[in-house]
């Protein structure tokens, strides 16, 4: 039986996040009141101040995609805050929702969370067999007790909270910080401006490592449907089941912005991991399928970045 959201009451908390908006975005299509609040009118940190704010406004279902986030640059650098901060957030809300009797819940993580040297593609059993990649285990960390917290709320009360850990994703909100973003906002930034100038457009490392992508509005879908549709204590990948080398990635953002330049690399740079590939497996056995393309999410994306709908612009 699905949960309806129809009538519902739903707070999306984290909704100036690229993926709390794209939840936003999605839930104006369903038939629900969507509630939001902001960083000024509540600290999501502070346990009290939640459940007071939770006990008033009486959220029937939540989708926690709150969290701070960074780079490996922020990771390595402010540890206690991103450990410490995503523990009392997720604290905070899970306490909140309990007291305030929500009746769903969906935590939202990352493919973070997985082993290093976890086999691919990354299955939800991979979980916990192997040491973290050691840049951003804080965030990790906090990201795994988040799965925990639902399932034990699930065992010891039998709340219907769940989890999704979404890939790569990237679209409108994103981060094109040149310093701190992922590759794909980091290439639509780079191709446009060797566009006005010329220039040839330089990869970091040897541009073979391969990724996969996914755009926040599927990734926003999926959660919407996994709330309605799923019900379990394991965690669910949210993944687009393809993968792109860095240097063919390269050549589809030149072909979307339409520039034929020539590329470099950098191997100065690092590669990171050579692949990283989520199994969507148990998603799509449950009947969804991510419906926009990298070349149709790149030309978003890229209209978003030209209308200055991001972080670091
Ligand atoms: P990762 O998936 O955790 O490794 O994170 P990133 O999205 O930062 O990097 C993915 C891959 O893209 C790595 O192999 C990077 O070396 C490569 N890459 C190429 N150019 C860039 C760039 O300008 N910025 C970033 N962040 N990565 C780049």
């Amino acid at each position: 039986m699905a949960y309806e959201l129809a009538g519902k009451r739903v707070w999306v908390a984290g909704h100036r996040g690229m993926v709390g908006g794209a939840i936003v975005r999605r839930l104006a299509s369903e038939d629900c009141e969507v509630l939001t609040v902001g960083r000024q009118d509540l600290d999501l940190t502070d346990q009290r101040a939640v459940l007071g704010w939770m006990e008033r406004e009486r959220p029937d279902a939540v989708f926690l995609a709150a969290a701070r986030v960074g780079g490996i640059l922020a990771n390595s650098t402010y540890p206690v805050d991103f450990l410490r901060d995503n523990l009392l957030i997720e604290t905070a809300i899970f306490s909140g929702a309990h007291a305030a009797g929500v009746g769903k819940l969906l935590f939202l993580g990352s493919s973070c969370i997985y082993p290093k040297f976890a086999e691919q593609p990354i299955r939800e059993e991979s979980l916990l067999t192997g040491p973290l990649e050691p840049t951003n285990e804080w965030y990790a960390i906090a990201k795994i007790a988040g799965i925990k917290l639902a399932q034990a709320y699930r065992q010891q009360y039998g709340h219907d909270y769940i989890s999704a850990m979404p890939t790569n994703l990237y679209g409108p909100g994103d981060n094109f910080d040149p310093a701190a973003s992922h590759v794909l906002p980091a290439l639509i930034r780079k191709v446009h401006e060797a566009k006005a100038t010329g220039a040839p457009v330089t990869v970091w490392g040897t541009g073979s490592p391969l990724r996969e992508f996914m755009h926040v509005d599927d990734c926003a879908d999926a959660c919407v449907f996994l709330m309605r549709h799923y019900s379990d204590a394991p965690h669910v990948n949210i993944g687009a089941g393809s993968e792109i080398s860095i240097r063919d990635l390269t050549a589809l953002v030149m072909d979307v912005l339409d520039y034929a330049g020539e590329i470099v690399t950098d191997p100065t740079k690092p590669d990171g991991t050579p692949r990283k590939l989520m199994d969507n497996s148990r998603l799509t056995a449950m009947g969804w399928r991510p419906r926009i393309g990298l070349r149709e999410g790149i030309a978003d994306a890229y209209a978003a970045f030209l209308a200055g709908e991001g972080r670091g612009l």
